[in-house]
C-alpha cells in the first residue's frame, strides 16, 4: 500500500455499467494517467452503451468551463485505453493553459495565440487534416502511447499484484 492509497477517500465517479475487475482497472488507469501528466484532476468517465454512429469519447465542453471534468465514452470491448487517454489529454490541455477558448467562446486559443475558431474546427471533414490540429496531434500521439507505457507501468504491476485474473485476461487480450 502507498501512502497516497492510504490518503484516499473517493475513487474516480466512473457511471455506466462496469464490471468490478472493470472498474479496478480503470481506477488504476486514471492514476498512471494523473502520474504521467503530473495532475490531479477531479475526473469522471461516463462509459455510455455504443451507438452505431459514434465509436469514440468526447469530452464535455459546457462542464470544462464550470471546472467539471468529464470524459464520456462509448463501452466497447477494445482500444477503451486509447480512448481514454485522448480525452484526459485535452482536459489536461485545457487545465494547464494550453488550449482554452477567447471570451467569446468562438475561436481556440492553443499556448495563448489564437487558432481555429469553433466554426472551422467542426467542419474538418478530412480526417489527416484533423490529426494535425495542435491539440489533437498531441491527443492523437497520447492515445497510440499511453496504453504501451500503462501496460509496462508500476499502477499496472501493483494492480496485477491483487491477484484478480480477470485484469490480466482483460490486459492480454487487448480487451481495454
Ligand atoms: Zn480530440
Amino acid at each position: 500500500m502507498t501512502f497516497k492509497d492510504y490518503l484516499r477517500i473517493d475513487e474516480y465517479k466512473l457511471l455506466g455499467k462496469l464490471k468490478k475487475h472493470e472498474k479496478l482497472l480503470y481506477n488504476n488507469y486514471l492514476d498512471f494517467l494523473q502520474d504521467h501528466f503530473n495532475t490531479n484532476i477531479n475526473v469522471e468517465v461516463s462509459f455510455r452503451k455504443p451507438n452505431k454512429k459514434r465509436l469514440f469519447g468526447w469530452i464535455d465542453l459546457i462542464g470544462l468551463s464550470n471546472k467539471k471534468y468529464k470524459i464520456i465514452v462509448e463501452n466497447i470491448p477494445f482500444e477503451m485505453l486509447g480512448k481514454i487517454a485522448h480525452e484526459f489529454t485535452h482536459i489536461k490541455q485545457y487545465i494547464k493553459g494550453e488550449l482554452n477558448f477567447t471570451k467569446d467562446e468562438k475561436t481556440f486559443l492553443w499556448k495563448g495565440e489564437k487558432n481555429l475558431t469553433i466554426k472551422e474546427y467542426n467542419n474538418i471533414t478530412n480526417m489527416s487534416e484533423y490529426k494535425e490540429v495542435p491539440w489533437e496531434k498531441e491527443a492523437y500521439q497520447m492515445q497510440d502511447k499511453l496504453p504501451i507505457l500503462y501496460k509496462k507501468s508500476k499502477q499496472l504491476k501493483e494492480l496485477k499484484a491483487q491477484g484478480d485474473p480477470n485484469i490480466e485476461f482483460m490486459i492480454q487480450n487487448d480487451l481495454v
